[in-house]
């Protein structure tokens, strides 16, 4: 089996199948994280190389299911991991965290990705960013207003209006609120990514009354999909 990881739930799946014993299950990172966390079972690091590179690795290492467990804004390896299962005849199943949803208190402006949540912040104001390394253009091209970009990896370049934190999460709750107090924080722009370790920064929000940017999800294949890895395991413990 090949999971598709980079993610807290591809490890928990990992982690589940270890204890199953479910025979050879080897884990795919990007590579893009320096120090990534311990994964139980096998793991092989770095791209596939397209469609085309994928299938290959699936018939190189006779892989008969892929279960995707990538991030829900990694869409482009998600499509080429269904496309490479559909083509080699195997199943490909997927593990996605739910997303989050606006309650009550919430002010959250939904946006369909970065360069429109980029654009709709207004003019002169104070934001923080929480965003990755590859998804930052757009904003540090904004140079009307304040950015307090939180960020795990290092931006390469950065501007003189954005002040770049770096930090891993989980945080709290206290913490993010102490974040955005001490930067003078207006409004919080960040992706609909889902879960809890990073959930805290809009519990924050809520609390202070800050209006929130949200980039919905992109498309991912459709396929038959697990909220967590009980749910996948289960999943797969229906095939023959
Ligand atoms: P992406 O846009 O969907 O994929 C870009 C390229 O990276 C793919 O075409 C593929 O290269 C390679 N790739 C992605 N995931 C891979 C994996 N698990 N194993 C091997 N190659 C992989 O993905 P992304 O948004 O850059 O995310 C990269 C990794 O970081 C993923 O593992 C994802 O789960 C994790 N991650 C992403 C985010 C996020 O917000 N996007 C957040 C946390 C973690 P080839 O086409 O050459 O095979």
């Amino acid at each position: 089996m090949l999971i598709l990881g980079g993610t807290a739930e591809a490890r928990e799946l990992a982690a589940r199948l270890a204890v199953n014993g479910a025979g050879r299950v080897v884990t795919s990172l990007a590579g893009v994280t320096r120090a990534p966390a311990d994964i139980a079972g096998e793991v092989r690091t770095g791209r596939f190389g397209g469609v085309g590179g994928l299938m290959q690795y699936l018939e190189d290492e006779s892989i008969g299911l892929v279960a995707d467990a990538t991030h829900p804004f990694a869409a482009r390896m998600s499509h080429q991991a269904a496309r490479a299962a559909e083509r080699a005849g195997i199943p490909y199943f997927r593990l996605e965290r739910p997303q989050w949803t606006p309650g009550d208190g919430d002010n959250w402006r939904m946006v369909p990705d970065m360069p429109e949540a980029a654009a709709a912040i207004p003019a002169g104001i104070t934001v923080l960013l929480t965003a990755g390394r590859q998804e930052v253009a757009p904003f540090f091209a904004r140079g009307d207003v304040r950015i307090v970009a939180r960020m795990i990896e290092p931006p390469d370049a950065v501007p003189t209006n954005v002040h770049v934190v770096l930090a891993r999460p989980p945080f709290t709750v206290d913490e993010e609120t102490a974040l955005f107090r001490e930067h003078g924080i207006a409004m919080l722009v960040t992706k609909n990514s889902g879960g809890e370790t990073t959930r805290a920064k809009l519990d924050a929000a809520r609390a202070l009354k800050l209006p929130v940017i949200m980039v919905e999800r992109p498309a991912k294949p459709d396929a038959p999909t697990a909220a967590d890895a009980n749910g996948l395991a289960a999943l797969i413990a229906t095939l023959p």
